[in-house]
């Protein structure tokens, strides 16, 4: 049966979320295009594949000391040996840094055509039809590809994680690694010792509402230390100086796809929302009902933030 094949991102022995997340989204599809789930890993050996397989029934591992770390001529070419291998129908691959650098070498492997940043897909006679969002969210656009297979990349929190619990079989793939034109010397985090809220399941964020970096600190970083969460912010917070830049919300900033998002003294400009609208539960605290960030909150407290966020301290 043709397969819709995951290709899993790991780092430092662990798989991302993302990946998690197409493990549901290719049993998702497989299932409506009769199709069967599948996923690609690869390592220098088989120890992250075995843990992809409690995701996902069938796993293709690629296994060669230059697939240590990822550089995208080594995926591309573990992924082209995969593919050759099987009957494949269509890949899906993360929209992260790494997933974005080599999914156009996988599609042009393929002969095939290629859509990026998906949130959705549906099936109509048959063939997948992705929808992404264009103009920073105002609108979302639907693509087929013309071709009979296809790639894509999908944004996070575009489906929910699959849960472990499953035992799927581990196949080995051959594949001779050559001529990578990089090499990984060392993987820095992008601010030493920085947080990264886009784990977080909880996320309190504060806006320009807050007034004031002292307020910013006495207001948002307690309520969220209560909730046993991590504090975050909108663009301007950070501009001012008010928290780190790792905390910043949005187009510019982290996509967060959190259980709990409360967006307080935020109003939901385009440039936010691009960056937190997958929260499961958003609840907006705005003293402006006519704020755009109550189009996409679940609760909406329209009042002062100096007066609700006390009282919700002193009953938490
Ligand atoms: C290219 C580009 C990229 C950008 N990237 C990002 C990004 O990544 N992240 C981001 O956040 N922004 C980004 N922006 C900026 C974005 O357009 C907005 O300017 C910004 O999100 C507004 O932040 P804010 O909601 O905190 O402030 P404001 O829009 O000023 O909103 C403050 C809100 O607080 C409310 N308020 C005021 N006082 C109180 C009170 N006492 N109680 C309750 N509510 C109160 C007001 O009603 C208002 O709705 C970007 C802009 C551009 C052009």
């Amino acid at each position: 049966m043709a397969k819709i094949l995951v290709i899993a991102e790991h780092r430092d022995g662990k798989l991302s979320d993302g990946t998690l997340e197409l493990c549901k989204a290719a049993k998702t599809i497989a299932s409506a295009m009769g199709c069967e789930p599948a996923a690609a890993c690869f390592g220098k050996d088989d120890s992250i594949a075995k843990e992809v397989a409690k995701y996902i029934p069938t796993v293709f591992c690629v296994a060669d000391a230059a697939l240590e770390k990822y550089t995208s001529d080594g995926y591309a070419q573990a992924a082209k040996a995969v593919i050759d291998s099987q009957d494949v129908k269509g890949v899906l691959i993360a929209q992260s840094y790494d997933g974005v650098d080599f999914a156009a070498k996988v599609a042009m492997a393929m002969g095939a055509g290629i859509v990026s940043n998906c949130n959705k897909v549906a099936v109509e006679g048959g063939a997948p039809v992705f929808t992404r969002n264009t103009y920073n969210g105002k609108i979302q656009e639907q693509k087929k590809v013309k071709t009979d297979k296809f790639v894509a990349t999908f944004e996070k929190g575009a489906y929910e994680m699959e849960a472990a619990g499953g035992a799927g079989a581990v196949t080995a793939v051959s594949a001779s690694i050559s001529n990578v034109r990089t090499k990984v010397k060392e993987v820095i985090a992008t601010m030493a010792g920085a947080v990264d809220i886009s784990q977080a399941k909880i996320i309190v964020s504060g806006g320009r509402g807050l007034k004031d970096g002292d307020k910013y600190k006495d207001v948002i970083i307690p309520l969220a230390k209560k909730l046993g969460g991590e504090y975050g912010a909108s663009r301007p917070v950070v501009d001012s100086g008010w928290t780190e830049a790792a905390r910043q919300v949005g187009q510019s900033g982290k996509t967060v796809t959190p259980d709990l998002y409360m967006a307080i003294g935020i109003s939901g400009a385009i440039q936010h929302v691009a960056g937190m609208k997958g929260s499961k539960c958003i609840v907006a605290i705005n003293k402006d009902p006519e704020a755009p960030i109550f189009n996409i909150a679940a609760y909406g407290i329209v009042a002062d933030l100096f007066e609700v966020v006390p009282q919700l301290m002193e009953n938490l």
